[in-house]
This record gives C-alpha cells, sequence and structure tokens, in this order.
C-alpha cells in the first residue's frame, strides 16, 4: 500500500513509522495535534460538520469518564462514539472487535484519516506486537484493536494493565448474548474489565437491539450503571421492498440492470452453491460479481472481500457468513433470494445498504418454497426444544413482515419496540398498497384437501389436487373420488400455491417434521373450516415490481455538474488507483456531488464541503482544486 501523501504544513508531522496493520501494511503519516474538544476533532480530524443523532451525548458521557450502551442501526455512525473519546482523553482506547477483517478495515480507515491506530492479531509477527507495545507505551497510539481471546492472554493483560487507557469500547457488543444470533463465548470473559481495568470508561456498541438481547448485554457486561443511548432504529434513505418470486434469479437480473447498473450490492442466498452458481451467471449476463461463502477458503475469500471493497460496482453474492463489520459505505442495494430466519437478520443484513445516507434499496424475493424449507431447516435442526421455541417465533414474525399489506418500516420499527404514527411513504405497500381479498372460501377448499387427502402431501401435490390434475398418486390413492378434486379448477396454480404459501406463513397449515414437505392443519384451522372465523388474504400485484426508489445522488445535479462530477470521480479513481485504497475512502460519491455543485476554489472553501477533513484537505485537495479549475 503507498503511503497517504498528506502535506507537511504545520500540525502534521510523522507519526511512529512502524506500527503495521497487517504483516504487509506499510507505514502511515498521522496528525499528532491532540489538543481540543470533541467538537474540534470532528472537524478537523474527520472532516464533519456537525454531530448526528445521540453522538455528541455518548461522547460527552465517555469523556466525562462515564459509562455507556450505545444501540444504534448499521451505519448510524457507532464508530465516531468511541474514535472521538479516545481522541479527545489522554491514553490508548482499546478497542474489543470480534473478526479481524473488521479491525484491520477501521484501522485503514483511520490512518487514512491521519489517525493512529492498530491492531493486534495472530498475523502479525514478534517485532510487529512489540512495535505497537512501544508505541502504545509511549503514549504515541491513539486506539487498540483487538480480540476478547488475544485481551485475555496472560502476557498482553500484563502490559495492557501498565497502561494509560482512554477508555475500552465493545463493538458488536451483542456476541455477549446467546439469545442474539452471533454468540462468542470469548465475549463472557468480558465481564472481568471492571475488575482489571479500574476507572477506564466502558463504551459497549451493537445494532442489535431487542429486548432480551439488551437485557443479557447489561447483566454480562457489569453494564447496570451505563448510561443507555437508544437510538432510532430507521433508515430512511433505505427503500423496502418484497416481491413474490417467479423466476427467482432472471428478477434480480432485470432489477439490477434497470434500476443499479454499475452500482456495488450484496446479494444473500441461503447456499453457498447457489452463490457461486447466481454470481458466475451474473457476471455472464454483464453484472460483475463475486462469490462468499464460508467453504471458500480463507485466501479466496478474503481476496473476494477485498475486490468488493476495493472496486467499484462490482456485487457480492453471499451466504450469511458475508457483511458482518463490512464497512462499505456506497452499497447501493442488498438483495435477498432467500428468505433470512429472523427480523433481527433481515435488518441487519439489509442495513449494510447506504451507510453513506444516499438512497439504497432493500429488495427480497418471496415465495411458497421459503415457508416450506425455513420451516423444515427448524424442525430438522440440531436445537433444543426451548431454542426451537424461539426460532419458530422469529421466524412468524419475519413471515408476517413478507405478507403484509401495510408499511413495511412501521412493521420493522415496530419489531424493534419503536412507534411510528404514519405510514412511511418510502417502501413498497406505501407507494401501491397491496388489495386484499376475502379468501375465507378458498382457504376452506384448501384445508378440507389438506383433511381429506391424509395431512401427509406435499405443495404441489396439493396444489394438482385442487386444479383436478391428472397425477398417478392420486389414481392409486384414490384421490380423484375425493369431493375436493378439482374443486378450485378456476383458480391459477399460482394463485393456489400464493393462498397455500399465506396458510403457512399464518400458521393455519404447517409442515411436519417427517422431513418430506408433509402439509398438516395448523391450530388455527379448525375454526375457518367450521366457518367461525373469516380470513383477509393479500392479492398478488405484478406491477410492485414496478415501484421504484427515488433517484441516485448525483441526478439533481445539472448537466454541467454532471460533467464536473464525473471528472470528479474519475480523478477520485486515479487518487485510489495510486494509493491502493477504495475510491469511497478517498471522498465518498455526496461529497463529491457536493464539490461539483459548489464548486470551491480554494483549500478553504473545499474544506467546508461535508466529508473533507484535514488530512483528506492537505492528501487530495489540489487534485480536486485543479479538476475543479479545468472546469470552468
Ligand atoms: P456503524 O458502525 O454504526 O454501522 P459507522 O460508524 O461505520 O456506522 O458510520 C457509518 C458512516 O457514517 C461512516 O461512513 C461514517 O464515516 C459516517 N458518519 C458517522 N458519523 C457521522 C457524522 N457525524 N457526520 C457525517 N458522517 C458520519
Ligand atoms: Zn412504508
Amino acid at each position: 500500500m503507498r503511503r497517504i501523501a498528506a502535506g507537511k504544513s504545520s500540525g502534521v508531522s510523522k507519526a511512529p513509522s512502524n506500527l503495521p496493520v497487517s504483516a504487509t501494511e506499510a507505514p502511515i503519516i498521522a496528525v499528532q495535534d491532540h489538543a481540543g474538544g470533541a467538537q474540534d476533532v470532528l472537524r478537523n480530524r474527520f472532516g464533519y460538520s456537525a454531530f448526528r443523532g445521540q453522538q455528541q451525548a455518548i461522547i460527552d458521557c465517555l469523556c466525562a469518564g462515564g459509562d455507556a450502551l450505545v444501540l444504534m442501526p448499521t451505519g448510524g455512525g457507532k464508530s465516531l462514539c468511541y474514535q472521538i473519546p479516545a481522541l479527545v482523553r489522554q491514553g490508548t482506547a482499546l478497542v474489543i472487535s470480534p473478526l479481524i477483517a473488521l479491525m484491520q478495515d477501521q484501522v485503514r480507515a483511520l490512518r487514512a484519516q491521519g489517525i493512529t491506530a492498530a491492531a493486534i492479531n495472530s498475523s502479525l509477527g514478534m517485532a510487529e506486537q512489540r512495535n505497537i507495545r512501544e508505541a502504545a507505551q509511549s503514549g504515541d497510539l491513539e486506539l487498540l484493536y483487538l480480540a476478547p481471546e488475544r485481551l485475555f492472554q496472560p502476557a498482553t493483560l500484563a502490559w495492557l494493565q501498565q497502561l494509560k487507557l482512554s477508555l475500552v469500547a465493545i463493538d458488536e457488543a451483542h456476541c455477549v448474548s446467546q439469545w442474539g444470533h452471533d454468540f462468542r463465548p470469548e465475549y463472557m470473559q468480558l465481564a472481568q474489565l471492571p475488575q482489571l481495568f479500574p476507572g477506564v470508561p466502558r463504551v459497549a456498541l451493537t445494532a442489535t437491539a431487542d429486548l432480551p438481547t439488551r437485557a443479557e448485554m447489561v447483566e454480562r457486561l457489569g453494564l447496570q450503571q451505563a448510561q443507555q443511548f437508544v437510538h432510532s432504529f430507521d433508515r430512511p434513505n433505505i427503500f423496502y421492498r418484497v416481491l413474490e418470486r417467479s423466476g427467482g434469479k432472471d428478477q434480480l437480473l432485470a432489477w439490477i440492470k434497470r434500476e443499479h447498473a454499475g452500482e456495488a450490492g450484496i446479494v444473500y442466498c441461503l447456499s453457498r452453491k447457489k452463490t457461486e452458481q447466481i454470481a458466475e451467471w451474473l457476471s455472464l449476463k454483464g453484472v460483475p460479481a463475486l462469490p462468499y461463502h464460508a467453504g471458500l477458503g480463507a485466501a479466496l475469500r478474503e481476496q473476494n472481500q477485498a475486490r468488493f471493497l476495493a472496486e467499484e460496482g462490482l456485487v457480492m453474492v453471499a451466504t450469511v457468513a458475508f457483511g458482518m463489520g463490512i464497512d462499505k459505505p456506497d452499497v447501493r442495494f442488498v438483495a435477498h433470494l432467500d428468505l433470512p430466519p429472523s427480523i433481527e437478520c433481515y435488518y441487519q443484513e439489509t442495513g449494510r445498504a447506504g451507510r453513506d445516507g444516499q438512497p439504497a434499496d432493500a429488495w427480497m424475493l418471496y415465495g411458497l418454497g421459503d415457508v416450506v424449507q425455513r420451516r423444515r431447516m427448524i424442525e430438522e435442526g440440531e436445537a433444543g426444544d426451548a431454542r426451537k421455541r424461539v426460532e419458530r417465533h422469529k421466524l412468524d414474525a419475519m413471515l408476517a413482515y413478507a405478507e403484509q399489506a401495510q408499511c413495511r418500516r412501521q412493521a420493522l420499527l415496530g419489531y424493534f419496540g419503536e412507534e411510528q404514527p404514519e405510514p412511511c411513504g418510502h417502501c413498497d405497500n406505501c407507494l401501491q398498497p397491496p388489495q386484499t381479498w376475502d379468501a375465507t372460501q378458498a382457504a376452506q377448499m384448501l384445508l378440507s384437501a389438506v383433511v381429506r387427502t391424509g395431512q401427509r402431501f406435499g405443495a404441489t401435490y396439493l396444489v394438482s389436487h385442487l386444479r383436478g390434475e391428472h397425477d398417478p398418486r392420486a389414481e392409486r390413492w384414490g384421490h380423484e373420488q375425493l369431493s375436493t378434486f378439482g374443486v378450485g379448477q378456476e383458480r391459477s396454480a399460482k394463485s393456489w400455491r400464493s393462498i397455500l404459501r399465506q396458510l403457512l406463513a399464518r400458521d393455519l397449515l404447517q409442515v411436519d417434521d417427517s422431513g418430506y414437505g408433509g402439509i398438516r392443519l395448523g391450530p388455527q384451522a379448525a375454526a375457518l373450516l367450521k366457518g367461525q372465523t373469516t380470513l383477509e388474504l393479500r392479492e398478488e400485484t405484478k406491477a410492485a415490481a414496478r415501484v421504484s426508489r427515488k433517484a441516485a445522488p448525483a441526478a439533481d445535479l445539472s448537466g454541467e455538474d454532471q460533467a464536473l462530477y464525473q471528472s470528479l470521480k474519475e480523478e477520485r479513481a486515479e487518487l485510489a488507483r495510486e494509493a491502493g485504497i477504495p475510491a469511497y475512502r478517498i471522498f465518498h460519491d455526496a461529497s463529491l456531488v457536493a464539490m461539483a455543485s459548489t464548486r470551491p476554489h480554494s483549500l478553504g472553501e473545499l474544506a467546508e464541503v461535508h466529508g473533507v477533513g484535514q488530512a483528506k484537505l492537505e492528501a487530495y485537495g489540489p487534485h480536486m482544486l485543479a479538476v475543479i479549475k479545468s472546469a470552468d
């Protein structure tokens, strides 16, 4: 990696030049000026003009020596909440983080801002570890990242306890909760932090906010005295949309080409094999894509991830193994080809879109197969009964979300305990409210067919039974003589599948645990069959696919500004190539849009642009000004 070539003006001096990010990392240049409060640090070292949401209150709390628990959605800006106190307070900040990739990404980003940070992990040699230790001991290290298992190695603990620590930050703090989906036993040891580092403020941060997880974090991390900061989980720039699956990958391709050509995105699939097939197929069709899953081998995984971060317009087709800690701000869409197991997972994954605050899409396909498959995965899974109950409960909530006819955002936020009085106006259901219809009679036909055929056949058989289609099995079992045979002839197979899916999602029907996908009556079915209750179902509409989100960041620029924006992007790409870092590390798209429309003509004016901090101003400012000048 090339040096970030910062200028040598006042306030900028050479940092300890021997701190590796990883074994292969070259040195950096850092700003050594510690002076200034939180506001100055935000302005001068990060280039942002204002705090977001509760950032200021959290930072004040930590700077004053208090503990904090921070619940903020992905992209909300958690990192600054401990990075700024780390710079304002004396000493080194310890940042506990579960993944090496996550740490290295953060350390690189900090260094690009001229901040001294390092990560200790197993890829470092003895000499490099010693360098980090010495830098910390001489007060030259502002942030030190490490995994909990590393922290609790006796040798590490011994020297850390000699250090002056500014604070301890526990990132991805929900990993301490067994209720959550990322439980890490090593996190349990973090309960010892107050005894090990008495008087050092602690902050735990996470994007998982349901109440059971929150309670476990407080309990297990000893944060009973901590001030809690619960941020709104709304991500207003994300457009939520759920579509009925018909064709799957073709729907995906058409949509990417129509709305996201040339943009970066993540496509989540359930199986490893599918990620590879879809990635290959997309590439073949002109959408550059890479696969990512746990079976790929560490080297290839790392390589694909690095390319996704560094290149523009790549699509990552991945299993859930991909994403934690991926801070790529310009991911323009997250697509789900398969239903996630819970709203927590869905929200966390979709939250990886649009971290830069620019319009982004959460797009999901959903069909009968998802319901059957997810229900079966739970029943056939290894988990104990108590855990299965939790999983069923979470899946039911996810299914209800997929099926519902009201505002998606209200439903999502409601799930996290956040009331939204009005429909959002920025989701598929708001823009095009789905029609509902009285499906009582159709549902009765389907339930009767399930009963008459013995509660052991799967979806395909039931649908052809209702439609009166010939099937050798029907003949063998004498099912063609049943009163339900052919009773639903006038309705299409697609429509029956939609009804079947909605009954399964509502637990009026259930998938049995025989492993063959047989369908039986659920607990509420009897009342409906007897005509004691009625049922409204959602009408499937094709048109939903056409609903469109807000336009891309640069769409409002005039013709001339648009041309300048393109030139600035080219310059940025050139700088990124030279520096060997991703383009967005140089400047976000939003900063370039602002430069193109306000056309600053001096470094002073350029410094006013959102996202232009001191280090970036000095490193790249003159290049940007030259481009702007030549466009006059
Ligand atoms: P999280 O860790 O909560 O997912 P990050 O800390 O990675 O989110 O922040 C998301 C993005 O928002 C980053 O690109 C970050 O630089 C940016 N950001 C954070 N705080 C601010 C702020 N006050 N002003 C402008 N941008 C911010
Ligand atoms: Zn809405």
